[in-house]
């Protein structure tokens, strides 16, 4: 691991104001008022404290706030977790720290609070510029209440982000492009965009299964993905990876760090992590119930419902997945530094040629990327890549 000689936190802060029906995160609805702030703020201090007794010392790079709406934490939170961040570790001079926000959470108010409280940015979930969109989606906020959110986050942060979900029942091609038109008119610098999902266990997923609403084809989601890369790469924002799309030094370091296979921690209900305990990658998962996580970190200091010492095969596999997302692709010498194989050990080289030839995959010098075609295929070539079989 001593490719990536930093490490990313990872915060996961579960509540949301309503579940929205495609969400399949390990959120929870909540009202605000009724949390016991104090609590959580000892219990997420407990549980980094542990964390950081059993990882090497490495420079934090990037912290993330994710949920969940942690623009619902309270920001004194935020603080008590970046000081004891500094107090036991050195930070990088360029530390990133982005916290994911709702609309419908965020007021000037708010805003100056986790700007004073070390957050240089912001994440803003978005989703729809389109109030009908908005309500299948579940979401509280309208486009206009959006809009005069952004308006506010960039007058007080330089990096804002929005997602949005394309590909929604009924939607068509046109339209989509309209909406993203509008979106890129913002000027921002970095967009994630992801195709509408039907996770079984939600609401829209069973309405889906029972036909009230209807997925895209496979043939129609390639058509939204192309157009999708195609505007955003005119507009200067070049897909880093599947779904995120920045301007150069715009992207969201923590996620491309984890992507590239760097270290982090995870920390509150339902994190993951991967810990770098003595050079040795342990996989970790926090318990996902916040009432058990909480109670748990208070009897035991953790919330970890397991932690196990990820087995080198596994390892090399995961960056294998991890990293043919990424537009940068593989990058040969630092796989080999991270799982001590080297590529061709690992995937499949009679795969790879012929993958190459057919212009999924593109072999630059020291790395092996994934074309725009291949993009659209990503997990069936990874597939392949890593069983051999076609
Ligand atoms: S606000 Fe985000 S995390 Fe919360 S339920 Fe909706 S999609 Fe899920």
């Amino acid at each position: 691991m001593s490719a990536l000689p930093q490490m990313g936190v990872y915060i996961h802060w579960p509540w949301c104001l309503s579940k929205c029906p495609y969400c399949d995160f390990n959120s929870f609805a909540c009202d605000p008022d009724s949390l016991d702030q104090e609590a959580w703020r000892q219990a997420l201090l407990a549980e980094l404290d542990h964390c950081l007794s059993q990882t090497d010392r490495l420079r934090i790079g990037s912290v993330f706030f994710g949920g969940g709406t942690p623009s619902l934490m309270d920001p004194r939170t935020i603080t008590a977790l970046l000081e004891r961040l500094a107090k036991r570790r050195t930070l990088s001079a360029k530390l990133e720290i982005s916290l994911e926000a709702n609309p419908g959470t965020l007021d000037t108010r708010r805003l100056d609070d986790l700007k004073l409280a070390g957050i240089n940015r912001l994440s803003l979930g978005v989703q729809a510029l389109d109030d009908g969109y908005l309500k299948l989606l579940g979401r509280r906020h309208t486009a206009k209440l959006a809009l005069k959110a952004i308006g506010h986050i960039q007058k007080r942060f330089d990096r804002c982000s929005i997602d949005l979900i394309y590909g929604r029942p009924g939607q068509s091609l046109e339209a989509w492009q309209a909406e993203l038109e509008q979106a890129l008119g913002l000027g921002l610098g970095h967009y994630s965009l992801y195709q509408l999902t039907y996770d079984p266990a939600t609401p829209l997923g069973q309405a889906a299964a029972s036909g009230k609403v209807t997925a895209l084809s496979s043939d129609e989601e390639a058509e939204f993905y192309t157009q999708t890369l195609a505007q955003m790469s005119t507009n200067g924002r070049s897909a880093y990876e599947i779904s995120n799309f920045a301007l150069p030094k715009q992207e969201c370091r923590h996620n491309r760090d984890i992507w590239r296979g760097g270290a982090y921690l995870g920390i509150g209900p339902g994190a993951h992590g991967r810990e770098l305990r003595q050079g040795q990658v342990y996989i970790t998962e926090c318990q996902p119930n916040p009432a058990l996580w909480l109670r748990q970190v208070q009897d035991k200091g953790h919330g970890y419902k397991a932690a196990q010492f990820l087995l080198p095969g596994e390892r090399a596999e995961e960056l294998v997945l991890m990293g043919l997302r990424l537009a940068e692709g593989i990058d040969l010498d630092r796989f080999l530094q991270l799982s001590g194989f080297d590529l061709f050990e690992v995937i499949d080289p009679a795969a790879c040629r012929r993958l190459v030839k057919d212009g999924f995959l593109a072999e630059k010098p020291g790395r092996l990327q994934v074309t725009d075609e291949g993009r659209l295929l990503l997990d069936s070539l990874t597939r392949v890549l890593l069983t051999g079989s076609p």
